[in-house]
């Protein structure tokens, strides 16, 4: 590619709206431009690496005997109906209708219609297992696009999805899965965790999460360095460290005016881990529910879901009122008339906590002795903590899920009946699995895990060329034979070449060719014709070797082999 004659429209300045750093560089760098509110349009560079990244993916999934094909974007309602989809997803969901009204919505994820085609082309445990998969566009209204092609509205999904005739089968499928995973994040060259996650309220058998390290990322996990435990902070569990537990006897005490922790904390001059938060959430079958968590820390409404079987919303000052008879601040278990939970954290030891009075506080209450409850974990787990498996201290780190694997059992072959006779004849669910991979965010991920000041670096693997050819002046003639020269023979060895031929300052390319951060770069300028030489340069480590030109594709070899 010539870059005088394609579109690379490369940025000196960073885009205003743009925070995270892929962001920012990757509409630098001219790979992709927003059409609209997590609508990205993928230009010649964004969609080299995309296809690098997808290629890898298609491999791998051959590789494990996943079969290819190409499910429809728009879905007719029935089958999400069928799977109760269509009234359990909210706004995330695009909806329309056609021409003779009927209901339609553009495809979120594609498990309906894997069952619905099990459905009627699987017949016996003859034919089972089956891996399908696709890599195709998903839609979705997000409710916060954000950070460029990390969260987007309408993005490219690998999505795969295993039939087996019991658990076992799919045990190994999702294993299988899980290990075609590793090589294709090792692959794309980014660094990568798999930690438990939350399976969802909607049962599964179990699911696993590839977490890319990156400030930019949306997720949270817990990991332990010692015994390689890892989670989602959404179900990530940690003991935390005990304060020093005064020897108080319980009593009321005067509060005035004091709402928050902190004002609680300050106010009795007490550590706010002696104080317990007190936070009343409303679910639909439960109704009103007190959830406990220790004055530092936060409470994870996914855990507090998992507790109650359903999502709960935090109550309305009025409903707090009405339920505990004194507003948000100064309420706490002790004679609350709804069910109370409390975090596990909170099990020994006594604490202060709203005296369901306003301006009142109670010190020194036992929770389980002094208020009945019901122990269960609730807090987000923060750094420091100790680890559940081995003591040691657990690390929270930021990440960007880049794929996660997960076990549905029957949650879809049941309702869509995608059954199979089993060697008894007798109709038996088809067990599935499903298994999601966002190749932009593999892209983003990499962008942010490896990028310098300069710019972008890429892993070979999935870097838009190999090689960048900086032609210093292209009215030199002898530099311009020179360039089009190695141009060529990188073209016969394999190797995928950019050439910058446009008329513009050396500065100006040498920018630029850090900005697009392609592996290697050859300089053909001044040293051409004084030595005879050109120079080849490694954009992660800046290291530059001087090589006579007929020499540059082996030289450009051992680097590839050396990083
Ligand atoms: P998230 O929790 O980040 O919203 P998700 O759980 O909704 O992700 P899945 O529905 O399981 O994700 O999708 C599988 C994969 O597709 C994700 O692991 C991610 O790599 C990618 N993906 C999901 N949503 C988006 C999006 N809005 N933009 C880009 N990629 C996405
Ligand atoms: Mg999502």
């Amino acid at each position: 590619m010539r870059l005088s004659k394609s579109l690379v429209p490369t940025l000196r300045e960073d885009p205003a709206d743009a925070e995270a750093l892929s962001h920012k560089l990757m509409l630098r760098a001219g790979l992709v431009r927003q059409l609209g509110a997590g609508i990205y349009v993928y230009l010649p560079l964004g969609q080299r690496v995309i296809d690098k990244i997808c290629a890898i993916i298609r491999e791998e999934m051959n590789a494990i005997g996943g079969q290819e094909i190409t499910m429809p974007v728009i879905h007719p309602a029935e089958i999400w109906r069928e799977s109760g989809r269509w009234d359990a997803i909210g706004e995330e969901m695009f909806r329309l209708k056609d021409r003779a009204g009927r209901d339609l919505c553009l495809g979120m994820t594609h498990e309906e219609v894997v069952a619905w085609l099990a459905a009627r082309e699987i017949r016996s445990y003859r034919d089972l297992p089956q891996v399908w998969y696709q890599i195709q566009t998903k839609e979705r209204d997000e409710a916060r696009p954000r950070s460029g092609v990390l969260r987007t509205r309408e993005f490219l999904m690998k999505d795969a999805y295993t039939l087996d005739r019991d658990e076992a089968g799919l045990g190994r499928a999702y294993d299988a899965q899980a290990g075609a995973y590793r090589r294709i994040f090792d692959r794309c060259g980014i660094a990568y965790h798999v930690v438990q996650s939350d399976p969802g309220m909607m049962g599964g058998l179990g699911s696993h999460e590839f977490m890319a390290p990156s400030a930019a990322g949306e997720d949270e996990i817990a990991i332990c360095a010692s015994c390689g435990y890892a989670a989602n902070v959404e179900l990530a569990q940690g003991r935390p460290h005990l304060p020093q537990f005064p020897s108080w006897t319980r009593e009321d005490v005067a509060t005035p005016g004091v709402r928050t922790i902190a004002e609680v904390a300050d106010f009795l001059k007490v550590d706010p881990r002696l104080t317990v938060k007190s936070l009343l959430y409303v679910a639909p079958t439960a109704g009103a529910v007190l959830a406990l968590v220790r004055g530092d820390h936060a409470l994870h409404e996914r855990k507090l879901a998992r507790a109650l079987g359903e999502e709960a919303r935090p109550a309305h000052p009025e409903e707090v009122v009405m339920h505990l008879g004194a507003p948000v601040g100064s309420i706490g278990p002790v004679g609350a008339r709804v069910p109370v939970l409390a975090d596990e954290s909170l099990r020994d030891g006594s604490y202060v906590v709203g005296a369901n009075r306003e301006g009142v506080h109670t010190r020194g209450v036992r929770l389980g002795s002094d208020a009945p409850v019901r122990f269960v974990d609730l807090h987000v787990v923060a750094a420091g903590e100790a680890c559940m498996k081995c003591g040691d201290a657990l690390a929270v780190e930021r990440v960007i899920e880049v794929g996660n694997i997960f076990k549905l059992g029957a949650k879809y072959s049941t309702p869509l009946h995608a059954m199979f006779l089993d060697e008894a004849g007798k109709e038996q669910p088809i067990v599935m699995g499903s298994y999601g991979i966002g190749p932009a965010r593999i892209a983003a991920a990499a962008v942010e895990q490896l990028a310098d000041a300069d710019g972008i670096v890429w892993p070979w693997a999935i870097a838009p060329f190999h090689v960048h050819i900086v032609l210093v002046s292209v009215r030199d003639a002898a530099q311009a034979a020179a360039a089009t020269e190695i141009y060529e023979a990188c073209r016969a060895r394999g190797l995928e070449a950019v050439l910058d031929d446009r008329d513009e300052r050396p500065g100006v390319k040498f920018k630029d060719a850090d900005l697009l951060g392609v592996p290697v770069r050859v300089t053909v300028g001044n040293a051409l014709t004084k030595e005879g030489v050109v120079e080849v340069r490694s954009r992660r480590t800046r290291r530059e070797a001087r090589v006579p030109k007929d020499r540059v594709v082996d030289e450009i070899g051992s680097l590839r082999t050396q990083e």
